[in-house]
């Protein structure tokens, strides 16, 4: 073997070149596919991404004409979905992510960026906590007020000043610190589960954890809070960091398995989909895969668990509303849970469940995709809002954070605030508690 054959075998391996012989060309995904509806080319296809992948591994063009296409691509795996012959292409992005990564031609900016965010932030528990400390003050100092009124937000790189405007209020440390580590169930239960709090959930939409514990001990099951949980890895799996993904999962792995539990619960579409997707993380590591598929097969949206427990709208009170629902990608597309977060809703006392046209196309969220490919992200949104509007909600419900600061940004846009709002599912049934 040359060496050129052996170097093409390493990146065929890596970059998930066997399954790019799973597509047929048929083009059943293109409708699917969001990026092909904005950007109208070709090669911002699910189809057209497959092609350039295999060429690419086959040393038939430079790895670098990869880049855009697949940077662009939203991983929403509405193509996966679509697809007639099963086509993974879900792993030939992952793959091609990891490769891309590896080439090095990232700014030192961003190098530095990815480092601070993805090493010492989103891993450690106790410096998301002092994100969520340093928002609450930022809240309730009136800095947030001088820094709108003066455009300060502006100035925030990469248009983080514009996903400011739509972040929730912030809660209180002694609020957060006041939280425990074990919650009973309302009644007597064989049920126990454990919650995944994830790092951006847990430092910023803190109320939708605790009202998700409310929500599982109320429908029956006692609910544990592992501390030594850390960030799912999914912003890591998706900007190529596979190895620092794998080291996060082992991490979870470990503090869930000390609790006797049936499942670990999860708010949040994408974090929920990484969760499930440990076990073909792990699947090279005999000491770890069954540890993790074990993990996977135990990990369960909120939807699917408190509608298998028989629901919580006994428990609601009415009120008149017309509602639609946006659901997370990763929470159709890789977990799989359809079903589940229509019936909450529909059930819902008082409520007018008003279904979207094209409800399964991806908002432009996608994790940190609105932050980095911000216009694209906005052309995106642009159309979702469409369809949004012949529905004439009052409110949008989501299931994932990303989606929900992305469908209030989209609000925004329109200048529909005084019409419609946008919620957690789960902060939409807690609210109705009596
Ligand atoms: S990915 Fe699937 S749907 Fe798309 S062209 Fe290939 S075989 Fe057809
Ligand atoms: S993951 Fe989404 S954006 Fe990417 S190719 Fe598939 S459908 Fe298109």
């Amino acid at each position: 073997m040359t060496i050129k054959e052996s170097s093409l075998s390493e990146l065929q391996a890596k970059i998930g070149y066997e399954y790019t012989f799973d597509c047929v060309q048929c083009g059943y995904c293109l409708p699917a596919c969001p990026t092909y509806e904005t950007m109208e080319k070709e090669t911002h296809s699910p189809r057209g991404r497959i092609n350039l992948v295999k060429m690419a591994a086959e040393g038939k063009i430079p790895l670098e004409d990869l880049r855009e296409p697949i940077e662009k691509c939203l991983g929403c795996q509405a193509c996966v979905t679509a697809c007639p012959t099963n086509t993974q292409y879900g792993r030939i992005l992952d793959g091609a992510k990891e490769v891309l990564n590896e080439t090095d031609n990232k700014s030192n900016t961003q190098k530095v960026t990815e480092k601070v965010v993805f090493e010492k932030l989103f891993p450690s528990s106790k410096n998301m906590d002092l994100l969520g400390h340093f928002m609450w003050g930022y809240e309730k100092t009136g800095l947030q007020k001088v820094a709108r009124k003066t455009k300060l937000t502006n100035l925030a790189p990469l248009k983080l000043g514009k996903f400011e405007a739509v972040l929730p209020s912030a809660v209180s440390p002694k609020e957060r610190k006041s939280r425990k580590n074990y919650y009973p169930a309302n009644v007597d239960t064989n049920v126990t589960v454990a919650l995944f709090t994830g790092c951006i959930m847990d430092s910023t939409f803190f109320e939708t954890n605790q009202n998700t514990i409310k929500l599982l001990n109320l429908a029956g099951a006692n609910v544990y809070i592992p501390e030594e949980q850390t960030c799912c890895g999914a912003l890591h799996s998706h900007s190529g960091e596979v190895n620092q993904a794998i080291e996060l999962a082992k991490r979870n792995i470990e503090a869930f398995e000390q609790y006797d539990i049936s499942y670990v619960i999860n708010n949040a579409g994408g974090c929920g989909a990484q969760l499930t997707e440990y076990n073909h993380l792990l699947v090279n590591e005999p000491d770890w895969h069954e540890r993790a598929k074990a993990f996977s097969e135990g990990s369960r949206d909120i939807s699917s668990i408190l509608w298998e427990l028989g629901g919580v709208h006994h428990e609601l009170k009415t009120k008149e509303e017309v509602v639609t629902y946006q659901p997370s990608c990763h929470l159709t597309n890789v977990q799989k849970v359809v079903d589940a977060p229509k019936k909450l809703v529909e059930n819902t006392p008082g409520v007018t469940f008003k279904p979207m046209k094209n409800e399964d196309r991806c908002c432009g969220s996608a994790g940190i995709y609105n932050i980095v490919n911000y216009d694209d992200a906005m052309d995106i949104l642009d159309v979702k809002m469409k369809d949004v509007k012949p529905t004439n909600p009052q409110t949008i419900i989501t299931t994932n954070p990303g989606c929900l600061l992305q469908m209030k940004m989209g609000i925004k846009r329109e200048g529909l605030e005084d019409r419609i709002r946008a919620v957690h599912l789960v902060d939409f049934l807690a609210e109705r508690l009596g």
